[in-house]
């Protein structure tokens, strides 16, 4: 069996919650609660949850943006979290990340070429002013601008524009794992669609690897090779996209579904709608997090035993006592 590009291993984050005059710590937010996965080369994994259930602390973690609590990040058969300062520099050649918000992710006192380039003087990788200029209008032109825009400034672009600006500025040090942390969220639903069909051409273009958070289903639906779904920092289930679209295992990815229009008006899906808020992840739920919002649970064993993520069928992982 080929070696995975990126394999997570059992990773765990917790944030510390200070309090008091001393401000000490007062409690933990667990965030990531044992989370385990790996990405093949030239796929597309979709993690998909609700906001806050722990899936952008998860790529920031794998990244090294935050250092995770526990667990293993392995990249290209090497343990990323034992890096130090070198080989994390390196690692940020390998690892890009594309931000959700355009318009907070920009510097808006740099010019275009300047956010685009930055990489390119950090690691060395332009020769000179001319040879910089020249991959700069030539990323440009790759994320469909116009070269001529090397020198305008960020307020001068449309929220579509400035993403694909982000897209730029991740590519210009030819990455082979990009994380795309809710790339389109920000965006029109119109404006979604062309860079989704941008992320995958440039996928083709330059066999990219790509880890697509999103907190909705259906905008990871087409880009996605597998599907991973998140809930209060756990993996629930994780299948080959068609597989999880078509046959859901467990009641949180078909509360998910439920939402999911369908583009042929004949057709009808009843929506599930969930009971409650999702719960504080300072406290989490015993045994099954899903038990509080569960439609179909079984007390108690629902509520005193958490259920190991088992595979159903091939590919097709899911955490439930009573599915799969
Ligand atoms: Fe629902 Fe129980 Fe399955 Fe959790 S383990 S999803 S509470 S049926």
């Amino acid at each position: 069996m080929t070696e995975p590009l990126l394999r997570v291993n059992d990773l765990v984050k917790n944030f510390s919650v200070k309090g008091g005059v001393l401000r000490r710590t007062v409690d933990q937010v667990h965030a990531v609660d044992h989370v385990s996965f790996e990405i093949a080369t030239g796929e597309t994994l979709g993690l998909v949850g609700e906001s806050g259930c722990g899936k952008s602390t998860t790529g920031r973690c794998i990244l090294r943006l935050i250092e995770p609590t526990e667990g293993e990040v392995w990249f290209e058969g090497r343990n990323v979290i034992e890096f130090g300062p070198a080989e994390l520099g390196r690692l940020r050649r390998d690892m890009q990340i594309i931000f959700q918000d355009p318009y907070a992710s920009l510097n808006p006192r740099m010019t275009i070429g300047a956010i685009i380039g930055e990489a390119l003087t950090i690691h060395g990788l332009a020769k000179n002013r001319q040879a910089f200029e020249d991959r700069v209008a030539e990323l440009l032109e790759i994320v469909g601008l116009n070269a001529d825009h090397i020198r305008r400034y960020p307020h001068e672009f449309s929220g579509g524009q400035r993403q694909r600006i982000g897209i730029a500025r991740a590519l210009a040090v030819s990455p082979k794992l990009i994380v795309c942390d809710e790339p389109v969220s920000a965006l029109d639903v119109s404006i979604q669609a062309q860079v989704i069909n941008l992320l995958e051409d440039l996928q083709e273009q330059f066999s990219l690897t790509y880890l697509f958070i999103a907190h909705d289903l259906s905008v990871v639906e087409h880009i996605s090779t597998r599907v991973a779904v998140m809930y209060l920092g756990r993996i629930v289930e994780i299948a080959p996209a068609r597989d999880l679209y078509d046959t859901p295992l467990h009641p949180y990815t078909e509360a998910l579904l439920s939402a999911v229009p369908i583009p042929d008006p004949t057709m009808k899906r009843q929506r599930i709608r969930l009971q409650g808020d999702v719960p504080n992840p300072i406290r989490p739920p015993t045994g099954c997090h899903f038990h509080t919002r569960c439609p179909i649970r079984e007390l108690p064993l629902c509520s005193t035993e958490k259920p190991p993520l088992r595979q159903s069928r091939e590919g097709h992982w899911v955490a439930c006592h009573l599915r799969g």
